[in-house]
C-alpha cells in the first residue's frame, strides 16, 4: 500500500494547505480517504479526478468534506470534455442524512457503509470504529492483506484505539491539542494521548495529523516520543509512507 498525505490541517486550511485527506493506493487502484478543504487542488499534484477510484468519508464535518461539491463538478466538466461517465462511488456513513445525500452527484454516486462488518474496496478491507466526537465519526483499519493503516479521524481519546490500532503498520491520529491541552469535549486528542495510543498498540509507526495552526509542531513530536519510542512523524504534504 501506498499513502500519500494531500492536507493535514484541523478545521480550516492555514495559507497554501488542505484539511483532512490522504491517497491510498495499491497497484492502479486509488482511493480518496476524506476530502477537505483545499484538497482537490493538492491531490491533482499526485493524481487526476478521473483516476480515482472510490472515495470514503470518516463524517460530514467541513474539514473533511469541503471538497465533495468541487469534486462532483470536476467529474462532470470531465464527463463534458472527455465523455467520460464513470461513476465514483463516495463511501460515506447513512447516521447523518443530509451529509449522505450530499454524496450524489451527476458522476458520483453515495454508498452506505455497515460500521457493523467490514467493507470491501477494491484491495482493501476495511474496518470501522466510532470516534468520540460531537457528531456520528468513524476511524477506520485499512489493510490490504500485507499491511495495516489505522486512521482514526477526528476522536478524543478513548481506550478503544489501543485495541483497534493494535500492530498496525502506520497509525495516522488526530492530534489538534498539545500536551495539557483537554480535547475531550471539542472531539480531539492531543499529542501525548495520541503517542499512548501508538505505544499501547505497538504499532511501527505514528503520524500526526489535523494539526493545530499555532504553536511550534515540533513539540507535538516531542511529546508524543515522551509516550511512544517508534517512529513518530508530522503530517506533511506530499509526504509518502509505503509498505
Ligand atoms: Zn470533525
Ligand atoms: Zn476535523
Amino acid at each position: 500500500m501506498k499513502l500519500t498525505i494531500i492536507g493535514y490541517w484541523g478545521g480550516f486550511p492555514a495559507t497554501d494547505g488542505a484539511t483532512s485527506s490522504y491517497l491510498l493506493e495499491k497497484g492502479d487502484f486509488s482511493l480518496l480517504i476524506d476530502v477537505g478543504s483545499g484538497s482537490l487542488s493538492k491531490l491533482q499534484k499526485y493524481k487526476q479526478v478521473s483516476e480515482l477510484d472510490a472515495v470514503i468519508v470518516s463524517h460530514y464535518h467541513h474539514d473533511h468534506v469541503a471538497d465533495i461539491g468541487v469534486l462532483q463538478y470536476a467529474k462532470l466538466i470531465h464527463y463534458y470534455v472527455t465523455g467520460n461517465d464513470a461513476v465514483l462511488p463516495i463511501y460515506g456513513h447513512k447516521e447523518d442524512v443530509n451529509g449522505f445525500q450530499s454524496l450524489a452527484h451527476s458522476y458520483t454516486k453515495g454508498i452506505a457503509y455497515d460500521p457493523s462488518e467490514s467493507l470491501i474496496i477494491g484491495p482493501f478491507s476495511i474496518s470501522f470504529l466510532k470516534t468520540s466526537h460531537p457528531v456520528s465519526c468513524y476511524g477506520f483499519r485499512i489493510t490490504d492483506g500485507e499491511s495495516v493503516i489505522v486512521y482514526t479521524a477526528d476522536t478524543s481519546y478513548k481506550e478503544e484505539w489501543e485495541a483497534f490500532s493494535k500492530d498496525a503498520d502506520l497509525l495516522i491520529t488526530d492530534c489538534n491539542y498539545y500536551a495539557g491541552q483537554d480535547g475531550s469535549k471539542a472531539g480531539h486528542m492531543n499529542s501525548v494521548e495520541a503517542g499512548k495510543i501508538a505505544a499501547q498498540a505497538s504499532v511501527k509507526s505514528l503520524v500526526l495529523s489535523h494539526l493545530p495552526q499555532y504553536g511550534n509542531q515540533e513539540q507535538l513530536i516531542a511529546e508524543a516520543k515522551e509516550q511512544f519510542d517508534g517512529q513518530v512523524l508530522l503530517a506533511k504534504e506530499g509526504v509518502v509512507w509505503e509498505a
